[in-house]
């Protein structure tokens, strides 16, 4: 019988992402509501070593697979691995990131244990024992509420990062930690090449600030003072698909419906008008403000501030400030 909400955590780089203590954190939430315990997955190359730790974010056991191949994510051998844990634990729940791995190996996931997912969700709870997921649709212009057919399980979503809390991590507190022995396909038909990370670039799917551009910066090299921005605050560098189809930003920096879906605590936009596609990717920021000099930009109908500015003037005047502010600091 299916008991228990399951996490499905990502490795990178010798450390778990922050999104997946977010989904750690959700899964403990669930799990007490439940009143039935939490456990986690984690793959990956030297994670067993770092698994325990997931305990101080609520996780009681984590089935740790670590192996030089899981180094990163590949679906041939991400998929048939974390699908036996899942049939052997037969859980109730399961979480997982709605990163760009994450929604991948999800949905392969949901299709090979015949579950029902719901995908990039904003909010979870349990009503009657059984989970109920919030996620936007229509390209963000609304919020819908999902339930699961009675007894259908597990019961999958996917979170959308920087939406849900994380606990404060208690470091008293270690998940027991065991290794599974699962079989990985002998051979595979792809294979990880290289993983090219952007030395010192704040990831922008996990940015808590991030600084975008549109068509107002009128050329790449205005772009400059987008990143000095970004730079001293903390944050990353996005942009308007406009900026991207110009050729002025990699497609990598696009915010929108095709784009990436953002979800920072401050979402600055510097010359965007506000379209429905870009605002499908940055309307849940927490705090957005947009700076536009035509005060009719639908951008403006979103924003927590608005700024009726020409950007060249307001942007630079701007960092001259918060640089004043931070060396007083
Ligand atoms: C299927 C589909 C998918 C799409 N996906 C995306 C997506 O993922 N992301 C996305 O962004 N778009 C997407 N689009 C495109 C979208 O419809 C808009 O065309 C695009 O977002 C416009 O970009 P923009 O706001 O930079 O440009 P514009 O709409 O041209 O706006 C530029 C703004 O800059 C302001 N401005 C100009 N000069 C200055 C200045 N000196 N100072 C201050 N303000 C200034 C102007 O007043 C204007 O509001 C998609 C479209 C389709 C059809």
């Amino acid at each position: 019988m299916a008991h228990g909400v399951c996490v499905i955590t990502e490795f990178r780089g010798g450390a778990f992402r922050r999104v997946s203590l977010e989904v750690a954190s959700e899964g403990r939430r669930l799990a007490d509501a439940l009143g039935e315990p939490l456990t986690a997955i984690a793959l990956g190359d030297g994670v067993a070593a770092a698994a325990a730790a997931l305990g101080q974010y609520g996780v009681e056991k984590v089935y740790a697979v670590d192996q030089p191949r899981l180094k990163d994510y590949l679906a041939e051998t991400y998929v048939p691995a974390v699908a036996e844990i899942l049939q052997t634990l037969q859980p109730k729940v399961v979480l997982a990131a709605a990163s760009v791995d994450g929604k991948d190996l999800s949905a392969r996931l949901a299709a090979r244990l015949g579950a029902g997912l719901a995908q990039d969700c904003t909010e979870l709870k349990i009503e009657g024992g059984a989970l109920q997921a919030k996620r936007p649709v229509y390209a963000g212009k609304d919020l819908a509420w999902y339930a699961w057919a009675d007894g259908a399980f597990p019961q999958m979503a996917s979170c959308r990062p920087n939406v849900m809390d994380c606990l404060m991590p208690d470091s008293s507190k270690q998940a027991a930690v065991e290794t599974p022995a699962v079989t990985l396909p002998a051979e595979t038909r792809t294979r990880v090449v290289s993983v090219e990370a952007a030395a010192g670039k704040v990831d922008l799917a996990e940015a808590q600030i991030i600084v975008s551009g549109g068509r107002g910066m009128k050329g790449p090299e205005h772009f400059a003072i987008i990143e000095e921005l970004a730079q001293i605050l903390g944050g990353a560098v996005g942009a308007s698909r406009a900026a991207v189809d110009a050729g002025w930003r990699p497609h990598a920096d696009q915010v929108g419906q095709t784009g990436k879906v953002v979800t920072p605590t401050l979402y600055i936009a510097c010359g965007i008008s506000g379209a429905i596609q870009h605002l499908a990717g940055m309307g849940s920021s927490k705090f957005i403000v947009a700076v536009n000099k035509d005060p009719d930009a639908p951008i403006f109908s979103k924003a927590d501030y608005g700024v009726v500015e020409d950007l060249f003037q307001f942007v630079p005047a701007f960092i001259e400030e918060v640089k004043k502010l931070k060396a007083a600091c």
